[in-house]
């Protein structure tokens, strides 16, 4: 009830007093902010997923422009010599608006990223968007098989059939390449689990499914049971180090990282930044109010 409320307010509030909860979560707004927060990360061995802030444009404009940007930023990133890949939304780049535009667009940026030596990975949107972001990847992967990857998300119903589907494409050669969420979008209860016990569960169900079939996955999770049951299956299917990391959002439980770290596992941060932090931040916490406790926290919290 606080939650909502808070979610609520917050697109009405000043602009500086959500900064001083979002700073925690986002690198800044310009892309030196963004290098500076890799770099640091960098130095402590953790490498970086790179994220500009956007999604749900309205005009085809706005999707060439972003294009624009992520070029640029891919450019920059690694004239500084920044360890990492790079994330984007497809939404961002006219999905909703012209399919077609959109692949062309997102094309265009992992041409220009392979060029660079780079791995792009396509974050999976709303349920509206899912059977397009597969297709999207499927057509990308199959021109860039080692540069691309696709994030999936544990509280789709759908998401163990979808894996099954896209098994038929991995290869020992190149093994498909996943980021493994629980989802942060609020859905119907017909799209996806609600309970936060489903959630697990399913979770450790498709990630025991990509072990099995030898796909790389990236274990996006900040919850401590989820990292031990990863553990638990890395063990169980003897998992190389080179076919899985763990990844996590700027900002979000350093404990927990850390101790992931000093096991030897590979550690990648997802690294927000970009002028539309405070649209973003409203949106997600109306979306998901749970997430106003870690914002009434990080007010207190520094
Ligand atoms: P939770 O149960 O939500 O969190 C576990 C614990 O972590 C909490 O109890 C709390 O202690 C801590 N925690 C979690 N979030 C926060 C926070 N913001 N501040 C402080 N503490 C926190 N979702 C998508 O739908 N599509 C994507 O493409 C996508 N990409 C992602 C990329 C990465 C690298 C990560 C880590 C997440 C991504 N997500 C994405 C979000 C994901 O789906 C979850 O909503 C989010 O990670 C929270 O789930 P959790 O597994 O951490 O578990």
């Amino acid at each position: 009830m606080l939650n909502r409320l808070i979610a609520d307010m917050l697109p009405f509030m000043p602009k500086k007093l959500v900064w001083v909860f979002s700073r925690r979560y986002i690198a800044g707004e310009t892309i030196e902010e963004g290098l500076l927060a890799s770099k640091l990360l960098n130095q402590q061995n953790i490498e970086v997923t790179i994220d500009l802030l956007g999604e749900f444009i309205e005009t085809l404009e706005e999707a060439v422009s972003n294009k624009d940007q992520y070029i640029n930023i891919i450019e920059k990133f690694t004239a500084e010599k920044v360890t990492g890949s790079f994330s984007l939304k497809p939404t961002m780049f006219g999905l909703l608006i012209d399919e077609d535009a959109c692949y062309r667009y997102i094309r265009e940026v992992v041409s220009f990223a392979v060029q660079k030596n780079c791995f792009v990975r396509i974050d999976m949107e709303d349920s509206q968007c899912v059977d397009s972001e597969i297709k999207l990847f499927k057509k990308l992967q199959d021109e860039f098989p080692k540069n691309v990857g696709l994030v999936v998300q544990a509280y789709l119903r759908r998401t163990l059939s979808d894996l099954m589907d896209l098994k038929e494409v991995n290869t020992d050669e190149a093994p498909l390449n996943f980021r493994l969420c629980k989802g942060i979008y609020i859905e119907p209860e017909k799209v996806a689990y609600k309970r936060h016990d489903q959630i697990r569960e399913h979770f450790l169900e498709d990630l025991e499914f990509m072990f099995k079939n030898k796909m790389y996955v990236g274990i996006a999770t900040h919850d401590q049971y989820l990292v031990e049951n990863a553990y638990r299956l890395i063990e169980q299917y003897q998992v190389p180090e080179s076919m899985f990391e763990f990844q996590m959002l700027y900002g979000v439980t350093p404990e927990l990282r850390q101790s992931i770290i000093d096991r030897g596992h590979k550690m990648r941060v997802y690294v927000p930044f970009g002028e539309q932090w405070f649209n973003y931040s409203t949106r997600r916490l109306k979306e998901n109010p749970k997430m106003a406790s870690h914002i009434i926290k990080a007010l207190f919290i520094r």
